[in-house]
């Protein structure tokens, strides 16, 4: 029987890998993250498993394939934190999970939206204290505002989708726009000067980190509501903290953070060290802070799941890869240059 490394495991990974293996791996769970320090682990394995904040760097490539793994699979959408040169010339496959619930994430998206907008953090906290007091509570209707959505791939879609159905206006940006109906695509000069609330769902890559920063922050509409569940790196957050605090940006709705790999994931409240910028953003009345859980549905996780064993299925089989990510096609879906993926289906 093949055994599987599973790396950063939580309860409700291994409930819903255990669930449906049905006994077809030997799945050995650690809880520790991917690392080098953390490779004598996978001693022993055929494949190793992790998730979205491990840094596979050259070092953990070259370690892992130096342990007799010959696949990565990857059990996220994402895949910045991976090292695909490195990983193309040790011979290791990547296989990735490309869409589990995409519902999930744009859910959390409008649900970030609705609690900034109508208070409802601070409600919630107040009556709990008895204090039934609603000043300082007072929202704005979303019907009839302006939303941009940045990204329109498949969770932009549905977010875009869930704004129309609030009656807003949907302003779209995208670097290859796909035309959809109700849905105005613009430049993100226009997107950022005209949006109440602007949704970043596009990916991080070298030409989108920063996105938003002190200059992106002067184009906007004063007062905007600014939600991030893509990757923190997409906004520079010395420059949204500074946009808070004058009032620029009227509030921030964060599932990422771009340096949430040292905190998201796990009880960090007895650490005395903090991180000054998440510890003031984390302070903001006016910011909500959660810890990457946009996708964190029963529907997502039985999908990560089913998808991850599938993909380890076929590369074991010798089947065509379809989820599988090299640096040459970059898990585009439409192999690029000299990826062999175009003639038989994997890219090795
Ligand atoms: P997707 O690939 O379907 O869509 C991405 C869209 O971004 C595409 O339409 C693409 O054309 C567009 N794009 C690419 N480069 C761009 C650029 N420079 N500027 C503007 N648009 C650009 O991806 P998806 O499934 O919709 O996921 C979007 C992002 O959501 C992922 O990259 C991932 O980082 C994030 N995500 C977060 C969570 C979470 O739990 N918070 C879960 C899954 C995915």
């Amino acid at each position: 029987m093949k055994r599987i490394a599973f790396f950063d495991t939580k309860p409700y990974d291994r409930e819903s890998f255990d669930r449906l293996n049905n006994g077809r791996y030997d799945i050995r769970y650690f809880e520790t993250r991917l690392t080098s320090a953390a490779l004598p682990l996978a001693k022993g394995c055929d494949a190793a498993c992790a998730f979205v904040n491990a840094e596979i760097d050259r070092a953990v490539v070259e370690g892992l394939v130096s342990e007799g793994i010959k696949v990565l699979a990857l059990r996220c959408a994402g895949y910045n934190n991976v090292d695909f040169k490195a990983a193309y010339e040790a011979g290791l496959t990547v296989v990735r999970v490309p869409a589990y619930s995409p519902y999930a994430v744009a859910e959390h998206a409008a649900a970030l939206l609705l609690t900034l907008n109508r208070h409802i953090h601070k409600a919630a906290a107040r009556t709990r204290d008895f204090n039934f007091s609603l000043v300082g509570l007072t929202g704005f209707d979303l019907h009839g505002k302006t939303v941009g959505v940045v990204g329109m791939g498949k969770i932009g879609r549905i977010f875009a989708g869930i704004c129309l159905g609030f009656g807003m206006r949907v302003l779209a940006y995208d670097a290859f726009p796909k035309p959809q109906d109700g849905i105005e695509f613009v430049s993100i000069d226009t997107l950022l000067t005209e949006s109440d609330v602007i949704s970043l769902h596009c990916p991080l890559m070298p030409e989108t980190k920063h996105l938003f920063n002190e200059e992106t922050f002067s184009q906007v509409k004063p007062g905007v509501v600014l939600i991030n569940t893509s990757r923190g790196a997409l906004v520079d957050s010395e420059a949204l903290l500074s946009a808070l605090r004058d009032g620029r940006v009227g509030a921030a709705g964060l599932d990422v953070y771009e340096e949430e790999s040292e905190w998201f994931y796990e009880d960090r409240s007895e650490v005395t060290r903090q991180n000054r910028t998440l510890s003031l953003l984390v302070s903001m009345p006016n910011v909500i802070v959660t810890s990457h859980q946009a996708f964190l549905t029963r529907e997502a996780l039985a999908n990560i799941a089913t998808t991850t064993l599938a993909n380890l299925d076929a590369f074991f089989a010798g089947a065509p890869l379809e989820n599988e990510i090299c640096y040459r096609c970059m898990g585009t879906g439409h192999p690029q240059g000299d990826c062999p993926k175009r003639l038989d289906g994997r890219c090795h």
